[in-house]
């Protein structure tokens, strides 16, 4: 009986809890959201603001499913996810209005994941010459007030559809 309860909760709810998006994907409520810049949860994916952002805006679409290895993402999740990272550069564009995206993934730790046993999408906003964006990040030093901005400014469009 325990064993048949545990097959019906989904998978993220099963899932130890030593990864950051694991614990993100297993929150509930909207202060925890908040709290966690979860900008939106779809049926398998979430969308996050990178709290350690490249750039304003800087996103994240991450599975609740706990996949280290791309080949092994079903396909179902993975057309929700490209459809959230049109959402979000749709949603950016009207924020922020870039000149340019960088979307993708980083896949396993060599190639330069942070998470690199859980896979996840950036979306990343550009401007032509931007490339010095860390040292412009330092010299603000006040990215999580910026992040909580950002974050009601880009919460407002998703949940707007
Ligand atoms: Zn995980």
């Amino acid at each position: 009986m325990n064993f048949l309860q545990n097959a019906d909760e989904p998978d993220h709810l099963r899932l130890p809890s030593s990864c950051v998006l694991c614990d993100i994907a297993k929150g509930i409520g909207p202060e925890f959201d908040t709290e966690n810049y979860v900008l939106f949860r779809g049926r398998f994916c979430y969308v996050v603001l990178n709290a350690f952002p490249y750039a304003a805006g800087h996103m994240m679409i991450v599975p609740y499913a706990h996949e280290g290895d791309f080949v092994n993402l079903d396909s179902t999740m993975l057309l929700e996810s490209i459809d959230l990272a049109r959402a979000a550069i749709d949603a950016l564009r009207e924020i922020y209005n870039p000149e340019g995206f960088n979307f993708g993934a980083n896949l396993g730790r060599a190639g330069g994941a942070a998470f690199g046993d859980h896979i996840h999408f950036h979306v990343v906003p550009r401007w032509l010459g931007d490339t010095n964006f860390m040292t412009t990040l330092a010299n603000v030093r006040v990215i999580p007030e910026a992040l909580s901005q950002t974050y009601m400014r880009i919460r407002e469009l998703f949940q707007a559809g």
